[in-house]
């Protein structure tokens, strides 16, 4: 039997794709079409010709490519298991293991090229080769949305004003900015972070470490002068620079198959066990880390932790008697969101010592547990909407506009060393914008003549409306789609 196949988008997960098809293809005679315009393996996203200024937000011990002998990016790279790899050295990774995949299929024909449509099984490039396939496999990953109506307007404004918007999605090419130029970043997360560091170390500027062991950054002159603004006017916390004592296997309490049923409420039926993962791997790791601060054996506290659900009397009544001090408390975790008035630039100042801390300080490491339980959960709730087993209002409000963002804010933030650069003395390379308030970005209502403002928020991933031309295409088709149990927000599950 033979079977043909198109791959479309190589990045991690469509080599990941490739892996499995080769391992699990047998005496089929299978011949396998990878479609990407970038580098297979790497992708867009950590194609090696980039700057090595912009980093992976993950420690090398935590990216691991799935496959017989296949070694994780620690591993295979040799670096320390905390350390952060540059998205090129990530790159030529993803490059090896694509090459480990190949290599086990017994055709394969990969295309430079992009996919611009899939019609009854024949699938078209932009170069105009046609081929027809069996089945196709989409794994585009993060797409380009098309501007919102709020980036619309935008661009509107700026092209009446003579400005320069740029709309969220990848940070792109920044070298057409002069030196001197206003810009605003809208948004404070990773794509912020890309734009910072191109901005200025990528101009030349150089951090120096002073006596008392702060970076200071010593500008070049060729940097644009970058303001930055949030809804929380606050970075997201920063990666640790340790790891925990024995990670707690997580998700423990939150699983798609035994949560019950369809039309799932947020609050009422996910919430107490987001928040129970979330206090599991805080206890997990005040008790093995640190157990000079508890009372009793980890073994006796698991079998009432596991039993007790999330608010009970029972479950309080356990950990009051086990843990004198320090407790796990979710709203603290995100505190520094509400902020309650008062002056907002030492606030965020105090938030910035406070991150650095945590980031820095064993001691703190029962909260770093704590991230990865909450981090573990939101695995489990992308799951669920990818299922479609939450109901819509929950979805959108719940999710969509609360728990994702704070959930992003307390997870996906940089490594340590980029928020301990924006918190040293002397210049700063950014300067702060007043927050805006739930709601509203950093306004670029303000920009004037010759200003620009660059969108550094990126949208969901999603394959709704808003997705680019690039992937229209490829969702109007009848015969294209994911494989499997169905679609997974951002990705493919392969069961
Ligand atoms: C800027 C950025 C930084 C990130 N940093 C991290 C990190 O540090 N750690 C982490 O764990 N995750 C990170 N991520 C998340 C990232 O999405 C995943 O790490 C991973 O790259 C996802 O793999 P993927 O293959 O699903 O998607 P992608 O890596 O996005 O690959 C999809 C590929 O599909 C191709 N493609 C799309 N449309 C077409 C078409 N029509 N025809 C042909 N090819 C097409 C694209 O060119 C691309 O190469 C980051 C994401 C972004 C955007």
């Amino acid at each position: 039997m033979s079977a043909r196949v198109c791959i479309v988008g190589a990045g991690p997960r469509g080599t990941s794709v490739l892996e499995r098809l080769g391992a699990l293809a047998g005496s089929l005679d299978l011949e396998v079409h990878v479609v990407d315009p970038f580098p297979p393996g790497p992708g867009r996203i950590w194609r090696e010709r980039q700057p090595s200024l912009l980093w992976m937000n993950s420690t090398v011990a935590g990216v691991a490519m799935f496959g017989p002998g296949v070694p994780s990016l620690g591993e295979w790279s040799g670096l320390p298991a905390t350390a952060f790899a540059t998205r090129p050295q990530a790159g030529a990774y993803f490059s090896w293991v694509f090459e480990q995949a190949a290599s086990r299929v017994s055709r394969l024909v990969v295309h430079t090229d992009r996919v611009v449509d899939i019609v009854d099984g024949r699938v078209v490039l932009s170069s105009g080769v046609a081929f027809d396939v069996d089945a196709v496999i989409l794994a585009q990953g993060h797409i380009d949305p098309l501007p919102s109506s709020a980036e619309l307007e935008y661009l509107d404004h700026a092209r009446r004003f003579g400005l320069t918007y740029v709309p969220s999605g990848y940070a792109s090419d920044v070298s057409a900015i002069p030196a001197g130029a206003p810009v605003i970043a809208r948004g404070l997360g990773l794509t912020f972070v890309d734009y910072m560091v191109l901005l200025t170390e990528g101009r030349g500027g150089q951090f120096h470490r002073v006596p008392g062991g702060e970076l200071v950054y010593e500008p070049s002159g060729r940097e644009p002068v970058l303001y930055a603004g949030s809804r929380s006017g606050l970075p997201y916390h920063a990666k640790p620079g340790y790891r925990l004592a024995e990670p707690a296997p997580l998700p423990k309490f939150l699983d798609r198959e035994t949560v019950p049923g369809a039309a799932l409420d947020f609050g009422s039926d996910l919430w107490p066990l987001v928040v129970k993962e979330g206090a599991w791997g805080y206890y997990h790791e005040l008790f093995l880390a640190h157990p000079e601060r508890v009372r009793g054996q980890w073994a006796d506290f698991v079998t009432g932790f596991e039993k007790f659900d999330w608010g009970s009397a029972e479950l309080d009544a356990l950990i009051e008697e086990a843990v004198p001090g320090d407790r796990f408390d979710i709203d603290a975790l995100f505190e520094p969101l509400r902020w309650h008035g008062g002056d907002f630039h030492t606030f965020a100042e105090r938030f910035l010592a406070e991150v650095l801390d945590v980031r820095n300080n064993r001691d703190r490491s029962p909260l770093i547990g704590a991230v990865n339980g909450i981090g573990s959960a939101l695995g489990v709730v992308h799951e669920l909407l990818a299922e479609r087993r939450i109901a819509g209002a929950s979805r959108v409000i719940d999710i969509e506009q609360r728990f994702l963002p704070m959930t992003s804010f307390l997870t996906s933030g940089p490594p340590g060393r980029r928020t301990e650069e924006n918190a040293g003395p002397g210049p700063r390379r950014v300067r702060p914008l007043p927050r805006a308030g739930p709601g509203d970005h950093a306004s670029c209502g303000r920009l004037r003549g010759g200003d620009r403002g660059r969108d550094a928020h990126r949208p969901l991933p999603d394959r709704g409306p808003a997705a680019s031309a690039q992937h229209r295409p490829c969702r109007r088709s009848p015969g294209a789609g994911p494989v499997g149990a169905g679609r997974v927000r951002g990705g493919l599950r392969l069961d």
